[in-house]
C-alpha cells in the first residue's frame, strides 16, 4: 500500500465531557493510521477551563501555533460552571472566539440531519422530520458579535447603556454566500438567505450582495430569500422544505440551535467552521460538535461521541479530502443505529444502552 504523507491534526477536548467524545474519535483516527494508512499525526492539547487551570488563559500562544500549523483542528466542547464568574477575557469561550477569529473561520456549516432510526426522538410528528437534511451556513467572524462599537457605559441619571453594532461589508457576505452556492450544488441546489431586510439596513446590503453573486455566478442554483424570523417558523411547520439556509452571525446561532432541536438530540450534530483557501488550496478548519461541555453528565461516561466522531468526519471531507473514507464512517454510525445501540440521550424502548466508548467501539467494530 502506498504511505500519504503525515497530516497534522490537532485535538483540543477541552472541558466536561470534551475529552471523553474527544477520546473516541482519537481511536478512530487511530483505526484509519492502521488500517488505511493514512499516516495522521495526532497531537492533544488543551483549551478552555483546562487550559485556564494550567495557564491562567483559555488558550496559549503555543496552542494557538500549533492550531494554526494543523491541517484540521478538533474540538470537544469548553466552558462549566466552574469558570463562569471569570472575567470576559479569562472566560473558557474566549479561546473559541480567538480561534474562530484568529484563523479566520468565516463559514460555519452545520448539518440538521434527522436519522431515520431516531426519528421519533423529535418533538415533531415523524413525518415532518423524516429524512430531514438541512445544511446551515452561517456567517461567524462579522455581525453583531464583532462589530465595534460595543460597551457598556454610564449615561445619565446613573442608567447604563450596552451596545453592539451589526455590521457586514459586501465581501463578508459575498464570501459567505459563494460557499453555501458552492455546497448547495453538491446536494439539492437551492439556497435560501435570511436576513431582517424589512427592518435592518444591513440585512437589505445581505440581500442584495446574495442576488448580485447569484446573478453573476450562480444562475443554475435556485435561490430564496426569507426573513430570518419567518425562517424560525418555518423550520417547526415545514423543515424539508429547506436545503442549505445561508445567514448572518446572530440569526444563524439561533436558527441552528433550533434546527438541532427538530433532530432530537444535541449529542449527534456535527458542526466544521471553515476559513479561506490559500493559494495552494490549503484551508484553515476547525471541527466541533454543536454541543456544549454537558457538565450535568461529565465524567459518568453517557456522553455520546457520535457529533464529535461525525465532526472528524466532515474533517476528512472538507479538510483533508478524503470524500470516501468519511461515507465510510458515516455508514458505520449509521449501522451502529441501526443495530439498536444508543447511548443515555437517545435512548428508547427495546434499544440497547451503551457507554460513551462502547459507542466508540461499536463504530470501530462497523469500520472493520
Ligand atoms: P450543553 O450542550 O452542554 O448541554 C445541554 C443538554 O444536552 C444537557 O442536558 C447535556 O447533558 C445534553 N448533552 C449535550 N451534549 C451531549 C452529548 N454528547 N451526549 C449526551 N447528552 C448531551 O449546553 P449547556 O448546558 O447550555 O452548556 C454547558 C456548558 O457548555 C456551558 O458552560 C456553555 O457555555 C458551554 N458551551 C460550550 C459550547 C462549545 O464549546 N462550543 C457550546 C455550547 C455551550
Amino acid at each position: 500500500m502506498i504511505k500519504l504523507k503525515k497530516r497534522k491534526i490537532l485535538l483540543l477536548p477541552g472541558d466536561g465531557i470534551g475529552p471523553e467524545v474527544i477520546s473516541e474519535v482519537k481511536k478512530i483516527i487511530e483505526w484509519f493510521n492502521k488500517n488505511k494508512s493514512l499516516d495522521f499525526e495526532i497531537d492533544e492539547d488543551l483549551v478552555g477551563g483546562s487550559s485556564y487551570e494550567k495557564n491562567g488563559t483559555p488558550i496559549t500562544d503555543e496552542v494557538f501555533y500549533k492550531a494554526i500549523e494543523s491541517e484540521a483542528v478538533i474540538l470537544g466542547a469548553v466552558g462549566g460552571p466552574k469558570w463562569d464568574n471569570l472575567e470576559f477575557s479569562k472566560k473558557p469561550e474566549r479561546a473559541l472566539l480567538k480561534l474562530r477569529k484568529e484563523l479566520k473561520l468565516f463559514a460555519n456549516l452545520r448539518p440538521a440531519i434527522c436519522f431515520k432510526q431516531l426519528v421519533n426522538a423529535s418533538t415533531l410528528k415523524p413525518e415532518l422530520v423524516s429524512g430531514l437534511d438541512i445544511l446551515f451556513v452561517r456567517e461567524l467572524t462579522g455581525g453583531i458579535y464583532f462589530g465595534e462599537p460595543r460597551g457598556i457605559i454610564p449615561i445619565d441619571n446613573g442608567e447604563r447603556k450596552g451596545i453592539n453594532t451589526h455590521i457586514y461589508t459586501s465581501s463578508e457576505i459575498q464570501r459567505v454566500a459563494r460557499v453555501a452556492f458552492d455546497l448547495a450544488r453538491k446536494r439539492n441546489n437551492k439556497v435560501t438567505s435570511c436576513e431582517k431586510s424589512n427592518v435592518m439596513e444591513s440585512g437589505q446590503l445581505w440581500k442584495e450582495e446574495v442576488n448580485s453573486l447569484h446573478e453573476k455566478e450562480y444562475k443554475d442554483v435556485e435561490l430564496n430569500h426569507m426573513l430570518a424570523d419567518n425562517c424560525a417558523m418555518q423550520l417547526v411547520r415545514n423543515p424539508k422544505q429547506f436545503d442549505v439556509i445561508v445567514t448572518d452571525n446572530l440569526f444563524g446561532d439561533m436558527l441552528s440551535d433550533e434546527a438541532a432541536m427538530l433532530t432530537g438530540s444535541l449529542g449527534l450534530l456535527p458542526s466544521a467552521s471553515l476559513g479561506t483557501k490559500d493559494k495552494n488550496g490549503n484551508m484553515r478548519s476547525l471541527y466541533e460538535p454543536v454541543h456544549g461541555s454537558a457538565p450535568d453528565i461529565a465524567g459518568k461516561g453517557i456522553s455520546n461521541p457520535i457529533a464529535s466522531i461525525l465532526s472528524f468526519s466532515m474533517a476528512l471531507r472538507y479538510s483533508l479530502n478524503l470524500d470516501k473514507e468519511a461515507d465510510f464512517l458515516d455508514k458505520a454510525v449509521q449501522k451502529v443505529l441501526d443495530d439498536g445501540l444508543r447511548t443515555k440521550d437517545i435512548l428508547s424502548k427495546g434499544m440497547k444502552e451503551v457507554s460513551t466508548s462502547e459507542m466508540g467501539n461499536a463504530i470501530i467494530s462497523k469500520l472493520q
